[in-house]
């Protein structure tokens, strides 16, 4: 299926549930607790239905977040589901990691073989500050059974967060010991906090004067575009750098939220909404045109970005607080 633009477009992210058992300061702000009513969410039926719906359209390759999706009961069965469908190509899920230990042997009999566990401190202290919860330890004890099990790639996401997480070499250390991937994120426009931005471009280019970088591939890996190693290293890190290097060029994704609303980009609030016609009757002819459409009308912000004609709006703002 091509969107507008002509992109592939081959991928969804579902996201399970908008509850997280974390308050990451730079996520949905501390404060906000307003979630949205379970009768509201979509059920597992309607997922599934959504996601055969989807694969008549090629898109074959699905990933379960959230909130976070380990805090919805049963996901596992969804997991297994999903993945019994033939056409499926690929499943993974993100997960803060949290509770993750205790569903590793779930997930596995469920068939799910890669992961991604956002982390984005190893300091205990730090990661308290970030998430409100004194939890490293859970995240790091399943990180290191996850990888013990065969889970592959097994990737760490880590948000790059101003004179809160520069650790960069800290953090590398995972990278060292066990043959994970890390990721690098920028802090993206949504966030609810302000002046926390440092640019991936520079932190790389600090790394690559410091070390020589030699160029690895990671299977499925999506906007991070290129993964390096360092001597010595299991694992591998790379960067997704909405700002520094747009990849709206390359991005084949849709996103499904909690409540059935496709989104076609991520930084457009343009939504369709699936749930309405799910519950309201509609065939599955409707449900693809609806597909369809809103592929057609992806943002006019996308391409534009995308092939340069406009800036992100913050675009200039935020490297400035870089002061470059
Ligand atoms: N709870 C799961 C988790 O923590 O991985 C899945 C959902 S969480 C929203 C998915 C990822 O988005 C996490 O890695 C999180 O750090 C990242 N994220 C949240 N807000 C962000 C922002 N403003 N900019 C960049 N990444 C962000």
């Amino acid at each position: 299926m091509k969107d507008r633009f002509e992109r592939q477009i081959n991928y969804m992210r579902i996201s399970v549930t908008d509850r997280c058992n974390l308050r990451c300061f730079y996520c949905r702000g501390v404060h906000d607790f307003s979630f949205i009513a379970h009768e509201e969410i979509l059920t597992y039926e309607e997922i599934l239905r959504l996601v055969r719906l989807a694969l008549q359209l090629g898109i074959n390759r699905f990933r379960l977040t959230g909130g976070e999706p380990l805090v919805r009961k049963g996901i596992e069965h969804l997991v297994q589901e999903i993945n019994s469908l033939d056409e499926v190509r690929d499943l993974s899920l993100t997960t803060n990691g949290v509770l993750l230990l205790n569903y590793l042997e779930k997930l596995k009999a469920a068939g799910l073989k890669r992961l991604n566990v956002s982390l984005d401190s190893l300091q205990p202290e730090k990661f308290k500050k970030i998430t409100g919860f004194n939890k490293l330890q859970n995240v790091l004890e399943a990180i290191v059974r996850a990888v013990d099990l065969g889970f592959e790639p097994v990737k760490i996401n880590v948000v790059l967060l101003k004179g809160i997480n520069d650790e960069i070499e800290n953090l590398l250390r995972l990278a060292y010991e066990l043959p994970v991937h890390l990721r690098f994120i920028e802090l993206m426009e949504f966030s609810p906090v302000d002046g926390y931005f440092v640019s991936g471009k520079k932190i790389y280019e600090q790394l690559a004067q410091k070390y020589k970088l030699e160029p690895v591939a990671v299977a499925g890996s999506g906007p991070a575009r290129n993964y390096y190693r360092i001597k010595g290293m299991k694992g591998s890190f790379g960067f997704i750098l909405p700002y520094s290097d747009h990849f709206c060029g390359s991005c084949n994704r849709l996103r499904l939220s909690a409540d059935g609303k496709l989104q076609t980009c991520l930084f457009s609030n343009e939504t369709t909404d699936l749930k309405g016609p799910l519950r309201g009757g509609a065939t599955d002819e409707d449900i693809l045109q609806l597909i369809k459409s809103a592929l057609a009308k992806t943002s006019k912000l996308a391409g534009k970005l995308w092939t340069g004609q406009e800036k992100w709006p913050a675009w200039d703002r935020r490297i400035g607080w870089e002061g470059s």
